[in-house]
């Protein structure tokens, strides 16, 4: 089976590539064009198992299209986007281009190069602003709050309607909560990730958190704490990236007998801001400094999965569903770059 991970030098795409490399005979192709993945992820990688690695931005339309013609590829499992909320603010174009256009493109080539499965990387900021402070199901309303969920609805809707013209073309659309943690990789009995999180400038709160904590950062802000939550700050559902990644290879056998479908992937758990940063200030035995500043424009006070259709559906089965694994592997990753 020949499979093209785009975004595989990526934080989510390298962890799926890792696992289809260690645990499946595949025939893995990157495709990824530097921007926030690191060249530094794919020498990793190659140590574990050689691949196909192409530099390419998939805004590259006549190559993208000549590379899917030539390979035929069975099964393409899209992570390269940008991620960032509050960036998407300030940039919609950036995000309604990469994250919409681009994939408008890849998406086209791949139905005219046969291939037959699509894993699609979406996010819970599809859902907006839920109100209700409930676990959110796959069938709740989709109503964007930020142009980063508006650009992934849109390629959603994109699949969905590929699906109407393209009998042999199946999707799986996986909306992510908050992924946390890196490769639960042992030596010694030591935790030594080999890859994570790595983002130029870093926004995400966990890695945000244990910086602080190894003093590479004087204080952790907290974006606001005036929000209709039990302690004030947002509330998410943290999920380790080895589970995350795990269910993108249970999707590719789960499309040879199962329809097009639409996944939540979180532990269906919620944890505050606070929460975080207390848990972490214990695993690491490290006090620092916090603040609370303005809220951060795009945040919504809630985001927690009910995960009991994948649960149902799916051989899903999640390994690490543990906020002090997921923290002390992005804390042990933390301290090695
Ligand atoms: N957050 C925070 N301080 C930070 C980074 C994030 O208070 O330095 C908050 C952010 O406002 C949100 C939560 O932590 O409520 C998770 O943010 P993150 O950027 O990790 O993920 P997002 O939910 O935006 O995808």
């Amino acid at each position: 089976m020949k499979i093209l991970i785009t975004g595989g030098a990526g934080y989510i795409g390298s962890h799926v590539a890792k696992q289809l490399l260690e645990t499946t005979d595949y025939q893995i192709t990157i495709l990824d064009n530097l921007s926030t993945g690191s060249i530094k992820t794919i020498k990793t990688l190659q140590t574990i198992k050689t691949f196909d690695f192409i530099e390419l931005d998939l805004k590259e339309f006549d190559k993208v299209k000549e590379i899917l013609e030539k390979n035929r590829f069975d099964v393409i499992i899209h992570f390269a986007a940008f991620s960032i909320v509050s960036e998407s603010m300030q940039n919609p174009f950036k995000y309604y281009f990469n994250n919409t256009v681009n994939t408008t493109n890849l998406i086209k080539c791949a139905v005219k190069a046969d291939v037959k499965k699509f894993i699609f990387s979406s996010t819970a900021a599809v859902y907006g602003d839920v109100q209700q402070n409930s676990n959110i199901r796959e069938d709740f309303p989709t109503n964007p709050i930020n142009p980063y969920g508006m650009s992934k609805l849109m390629s959603e809707k994109i699949l969905q309607d590929t699906t109407k013209i393209s009998k042999n073309f199946k999707y799986i659309i996986f909306r992510y909560f908050n992924v946390a943690g890196a490769d639960m990789f042992y030596k010694n009995d030591l935790l030594i990730p080999r890859i994570g999180e790595r983002h130029e400038p870093e926004t995400h709160l966990i890695p945000l958190v244990v910086k602080t904590a190894l003093k590479k950062r004087e204080v952790l802000n907290i974006y606001g704490d005036d929000f209709d939550t039990f302690d004030g700050s947002c509330i998410r559902d943290y999920i380790h990236v080895e589970d995350l990644a795990n269910a993108h290879i249970e999707a590719i056998t789960y499309l040879d007998k199962n329809e097009s479908d639409i996944f939540n992937l979180g532990y269906a758990k919620g944890y505050s801001v606070k929460e975080i940063v207390n848990s972490i200030k214990n695993i690491t035995n490290c006090d620092f400094k916090t603040q609370i500043i303005e809220r951060r424009g795009g945040d919504p006070a809630f985001l927690v999965s009910d995960n009991g259709k994948i649960l149902d559906k799916m051989k899903w089965k999640p390994k690490f569903n543990n906020l002090e694994l997921i923290c002390k592997s992005a804390y042990e990753w933390e301290k090695n770059i």
